[in-house]
């Protein structure tokens, strides 16, 4: 496995991938790998003859008050385990050259990025767009992988590529869990040991709330209120929003027709973490 900072480089790599007709697959990461990260460079490896896993710590998609700074980074556990799971080019560039002193253009999501997270995370989803879209020209894969895990995040990408006519197919991967539940997440390494006892009710609250889909609750007021009451039995957990969405769209539900998703964000202490459940058709 190769390692490339410098982007013409990871240009030219590709252009002679190509050439020589080879298809690529993109996995696009903050890095602090994780079963979930290395589900997806397993899908890219099944699908295409060169995966490329990118790691960048992307600081236009965090707040000011976010975590940039205490991110978890570790490029070499990181490419020890991506080189495991089948990754052959590692793509590591600096923010300098990401985005240099002179860069003018901006991305500006609309209307997919206004609920959920983005009500709550300005311009965040702008800083994905953008850094997305450059990762695509830089490395111009055949697909890109990305986990339901950020639910809003595949359909925002979907949007941009859609709405910018771009060649590229973008698959989404299925949340992986611990074993009691809690979605895999690089900044589960946050929590206490009592908070990461609590964490694992996002999980039972979603699945609750599949149950009394399941049983026929037609309400999205009394979905809400069953998960906000299970989620506040616990005094460390803060919910953030749950929301009750179609999965594709995002739009708010007035009525539990399938497919549903359930969203959630909560905080626990300093830690915000998110989960989501699709209930199908
Ligand atoms: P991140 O490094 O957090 O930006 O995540 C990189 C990619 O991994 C994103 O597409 C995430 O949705 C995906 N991902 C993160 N956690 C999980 C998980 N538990 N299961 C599946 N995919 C995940």
């Amino acid at each position: 496995m190769k390692t490339i900072h410098n982007l013409k480089e990871m240009q030219e790599y590709i252009a002679f991938q190509r050439a020589e007709g080879k298809t690529v697959g993109l996995v696009p990461t903050m890095g602090a790998l994780h079963e979930g990260h290395l589900s997806l460079i397993h899908a890219a490896g099944k699908e295409n003859d060169r995966v490329v896993v990118s790691i960048f710590v992307n600081p236009t998609q965090f707040g000011a008050n976010e975590d940039f700074d205490q991110y978890p980074r570790d490029l070499k556990t990181d490419s020890e385990l991506a080189e495991k799971a089948g990754a052959d080019i590692i793509f590591n560039p600096e923010a300098r050259d990401m985005y240099p002193a002179d860069i003018s253009t901006s991305i500006r999501m609309g209307s997919i990025a206004e609920g959920l997270c983005g009500r709550y995370r300005p311009g965040h989803f702008d800083g994905v767009a953008i850094v997305v879209n450059k990762l695509f020209n830089l490395v111009n894969p055949h697909r890109a992988y990305f986990g339901q895990k950020d639910a809003q995040q595949v359909q925002v990408i979907r949007q941009m590529v859609q709405d910018l006519n771009m060649e590229v197919e973008i698959v989404s991967c299925p949340i992986v869990r611990e074993s009691d539940g809690l979605a895999m997440s690089s900044r589960n390494v946050y929590l206490s040991e009592d908070e990461r006892v609590s964490a694992r009710l996002l999980n039972q609250a979603l699945e609750e709330g599949r149950t009394f889909i399941q049983k026929g609750c037609r309400d999205p007021g009394e979905l809400r209120q069953l998960i906000q009451k299970l989620l506040q039995s616990d005094p460390r957990l803060q919910v953030q929003y749950i929301e009750i969405v179609h999965p594709s769209t995002l739009q708010p539900l007035q009525l539990l027709q399938k497919p549903v998703m359930i969203a959630l964000a909560v905080h626990i202490g300093k830690t915000r973490l998110i989960d989501n459940i699709i209930i199908e058709e």
